[in-house]
């Protein structure tokens, strides 16, 4: 918040300020989805629509999961909702009991604790180690099971990490569930599109088929499809559990957006080379960046493995000294100070979970990332 206010003043100041905090796509929705959520509109599909979405959008997902994801689901185990955290917030109202556990692996997007907590739920936060790939482990996944587990909450690619569990990874975990037959898992897959080099995406469901029947698969057509403020994700899992999820959301929003609806349905027919392009502009723009990054004296950052974010350690400059006198004590101290000195904003992983490190996004432009990352050498150079 006082990072914000900050901002606020350079800007009123006139002064330059780089953004690396956004987590929204740079680039445009297909051409098609906008065409059709303009000729929604024309053509007067302004009503209310069934609580768990059209069920021509619900068969073309199905489509997508088969197709993309060899998941076998069916039209009536989707549920569409007004984003990807609707679903995750009407799963988490649906099946939580006052002190219920959600183990949630740390870094973590930040909306899980929060929600699990407007529930009345425990996160059970698990720091994953950057020497684990910020991965959960099969072993801290058994060591934190207990008989008030609820869910596993699981999120490849991840935010803030970039990281990008493997087919074995999310099977040897799905092997310590075995023994956990109570517990559900959510599986967040809205950075599906988003994975580099030899970084390869798998559903959790795929991995683990024996999962399914208390797996809640998400995604939506926030991140891959550019279409944040359209609102629209979808979930397919077990039928009991889309049930009472449904039943929240018909005393929540009713439905989601009809024109989002419609804009999402041409979305999934577009054509398989709309995100090509972007893609590989992201992986040169994530590697550059990382490069850039790692080459800073006390910074250390992985290329990236989807997602489109960075998670620099900032180890090495903790206890520097700023030339204002302030002392780099943490994480928070360093985006602070890049705020402050170099208009650079970015994310502390304590919002995360995890410290010290720092989230860049490089869902921006090419020239604005390389300004960044050169005030960022600058500013670190001025630390002693
Ligand atoms: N899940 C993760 C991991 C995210 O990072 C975000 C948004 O930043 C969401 C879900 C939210 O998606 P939606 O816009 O579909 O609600």
């Amino acid at each position: 918040m006082a990072s914000m206010a900050e901002v606020a003043r350079l800007k009123e100041a006139g002064r330059e300020v780089l953004s690396l905090n956004i987590g929204e796509p740079d680039f445009a929705p297909p051409a098609a989805a906008i065409e059709a959520a303009i000729h929604a509109l024309r053509d007067g599909d302004t009503k209310y629509g069934p609580a768990q979405g059209l069920a021509t959008l619900r068969a073309a997902i199905r489509d997508k999961l088969a197709r993309d994801n060899g998941l076998d689901y069916r039209p009536e185990d989707i549920l569409v909702a007004s984003g990807a955290k609707q679903i995750i917030f009407a799963a988490a109202g649906a099946t939580l009991d006052p002190g219920d556990e959600v183990i949630v692996p740390a870094p973590y997007w930040v909306s899980y604790p929060d929600i699990v907590t407007f529930f009345e739920g425990k996160p059970v936060l698990v720091p994953c180690q950057a020497s684990a790939g910020f991965k959960l482990t099969p072993d801290q996944l058994s060591a934190h099971l207990t008989a008030r587990t609820r869910w596993l909450f699981l999120n490849s690619p991840g935010n803030p990490s970039g990281a990008v569990y493997s087919a074995e990874e999310l099977a040897a975990l799905g092997a310590v569930l075995a023994e956990h037959p109570r517990v559900l898992v959510m599986s967040d897959e809205i950075y599906e599109p988003f994975t580099y080099g030899a970084h390869r995406f798998v559903s959790t469901g795929t991995a683990c088929p024996a999962l399914v029947p208390r797996l809640l698969t998400v995604n939506g057509f926030s991140k891959g499809y550019a279409m944040t403020g359209l609102r629209l994700g979808y979930g397919a899992g077990p039928r009991w559990l889309i049930d009472a999820c449904t039943k929240l959301i018909t005393q929540d929003t009713s439905c989601a957006n009809s024109i989002s609806q419609a804009a999402a349905l041409a979305a999934l027919s577009s054509p398989p080379d709309y995100l090509a392009g972007h893609l590989a502009e992201y992986e040169s723009r994530g590697r550059r960046l990382a490069q850039a990054i790692d080459a800073i004296p006390g910074l250390s950052c992985a290329p990236p493995q989807g997602s489109f974010y960075l998670f620099p350690s900032v180890a090495g400059l903790l206890g520097k000294t700023a030339p204002d006198g302030t002392v780099i004590t943490d994480d928070a101290a360093f985006v602070a100070y890049l705020i402050r000195h170099a208009g650079v904003v970015t994310i502390p992983g304590a919002a995360f979970g995890l410290s010290p490190y720092i989230r860049l996004s490089f869902a921006t432009e090419t020239s604005t990332l390389a300004r960044a990352a050169e005030k960022i050498a600058d500013a670190v150079r001025r630390l002693t």
